[in-house]
């Protein structure tokens, strides 16, 4: 049988800007594969307004891969394009998929600006016009003289824009919509309209502007060889717009398989499942409500209805849609999204992510290997929880939501994986004791903890039965005695 797939998000906020980041992906790609990781995502690879200082959401030259003196260097804050090329190739050897980040929404750093006639928008309120339209100076002339035309000889100015958010005449900033355009409608409602985020907005209406995005996305898959997207601020983008550009992607590689993940940063469970239905399916959407509940959770300090910890969320009500993650680079501390879990939460989270049957779990580069500018360690159960996922998560769920503080579910195993099937346990408050049923097939076994919380051992009984048991604040992880031994030894 197919064994349960895991992804990574192979970045954080604060890593340093020392240009050798592809080469660790590199030199990183057997190990990921033996962890049980089987897709990575990338950060953004192209070059953004700050440069080798930019973490790629700055986006400047979609064709700029580390390869152009463009904004102070050639390389990018993770290298050159030849080591990304490497790197993607690297980790597809050990077979592992890897999603580029791609950022379509915004473009930052124009060279040139230039006047043209533009209506202020209330900040909070973009349905409403703040008086008639004046003269503004935008920074929308995007001629990328450091590539001198290679590969693409486009240049990009206001035409190809809805809007931005400086007026370089006054010196100003507000909400500028330019004349002759409107706010696109099929985006999120927050702020009334929500398709104007930052920079200079990129018109997805605009038929040359999307032949433009089509033409970059087959030259991207033909240089690179990804087979993955993660695609950034997708609340913000016309929703049309990625149900025709994912399609015309698979149309281009028919023979690649390509996945994409939509970040569409909500909480409101309806809103991601509109969207899906908007792009028929196309996107699957990382699960921001569950990641809510997580934080919720950990900030309530044990007063959290742990009943209610998967309510709401994607995993439970689209699951084949959801990828489903604890933190990422937007909510790490300090971050435009700071939502971080806190630390004593994190091994629950993580267990259920990734011992649960539903959702596609993605991994956080700064909870598996820490956050050094900020002082925080790695979530050291990691490496364990990703090998019971690959080997053992396996077979029929059932759940255990019944109680406000301790609360399980069992996975009751399948005959191809040997000594798969386990039983988990957690509590945010006091710890407790819980019987549920795992199989007859286990009667007569004993089950140990592998997280190493709980010393005492469960016999099931001749129902298939067992009594497990959790600590306060921690999660514990039963699974037979054989198996248990294989991964003290292993891990
Ligand atoms: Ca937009």
């Amino acid at each position: 049988m197919k064994k349960n797939e895991t992804l990574m998000q192979y970045f954080e906020w604060d890593m340093p800007s020392d240009g050798l980041h592809w080469k660790r992906c590199k030199a990183k790609a057997k190990d990921l594969k033996e962890a049980g990781i089987t897709g990575v995502w990338l950060p953004p690879a192209y070059k953004g307004m700050r440069g080798r200082e930019d973490v790629g959401y700055g986006v400047y030259d979609i064709y700029d891969l580390g390869e152009f003196d463009q904004k102070g260097s050639v390389e990018t804050k993770y290298g050159s394009a030849g080591e990304y090329i490497e790197a993607v190739r690297s980790l597809k050897k050990q077979g592992i998929r890897v999603y580029a980040d791609v950022v379509l929404n915004h473009r930052m750093g124009a060279d040139e600006w230039e006047e043209v006639k533009a209506t202020e928008y209330a900040e909070n309120n973009r349905g409403v016009a703040l008086g008639e339209a004046y003269n503004v100076g935008v920074w929308t002339k995007f001629l990328f003289p450091g590539r001198g035309g290679k590969y693409n000889e486009d240049t990009w100015d206001a035409t190809m824009f809805t809007g931005t958010d400086w007026d370089e005449i006054r010196k100003k900033r507000g909400i500028f919509l330019f004349e002759g355009k409107t706010w696109d409608g099929k985006t999120d409602k927050e702020k009334g309209n929500f398709d104007y985020l930052m920079g200079a907005d990129v018109d997805l209406d605009h038929p040359e502007v999307y032949a433009r995005l089509v033409e970059w996305g087959k030259w991207y898959l033909e240089k690179v060889g990804m087979n993955g997207f993660r695609l950034d601020a997708v609340k913000h983008m016309n929703a049309d717009f990625y149900r025709k550009w994912t399609r015309a992607m698979k149309e281009a590689f028919p023979e690649e398989d390509l996945h994409f993940i939509g970040e569409y940063w909500h909480s409101d469970l309806q809103r991601l499942l509109h969207y899906i239905e908007m792009t028929e399916g196309a996107v699957s959407l990382f699960d921001v409500p569950l990641h809510f509940n997580f934080y919720n959770a950990s900030k309530e300090q044990g007063r959290f209805d742990m009943r209610y910890l998967l309510a709401n969320s994607l995993a439970e009500e689209k699951a084949h849609r959801a990828v489903t993650f604890v933190d990422n680079h937007d909510t790490q501390p300090g971050q435009s999204l700071e939502s971080f879990v806190e630390a004593w939460f994190k091994p629950i989270a993580y267990s259920i992510i990734l011992l649960q049957k539903a959702g596609l779990p993605c991994v956080f580069y700064g909870d598996y290997y820490g956050i050094p500018a900020k002082n925080i360690g790695p979530v050291t159960e990691l490496p364990l929880l990703l090998k019971l996922r690959e080997l053992y998560a396996y077979g029929e769920q059932v759940d255990y939501f019944d109680d406000a503080n301790v609360v399980g579910f069992v996975r009751k195993g399948e005959e191809e994986m040997e000594g798969s099937g386990l039983a988990l346990l957690c509590s945010d408050g006091a710890g407790g004791r819980k019987r549920m049923h795992l199989s007859r097939k286990f009667s007569g076994q004993v089950f140990c903890d592998c997280v190493g919380n709980q010393t005492e051992k469960v016999l099931i009984d001749a129902n298939g039965w067992g009594e497990f048991s959790c600590d306060g604040g921690s999660v514990s992880v039963w699974v037979p005695e054989t198996t248990y031994e294989y991964l003290r030894i292993n891990i």
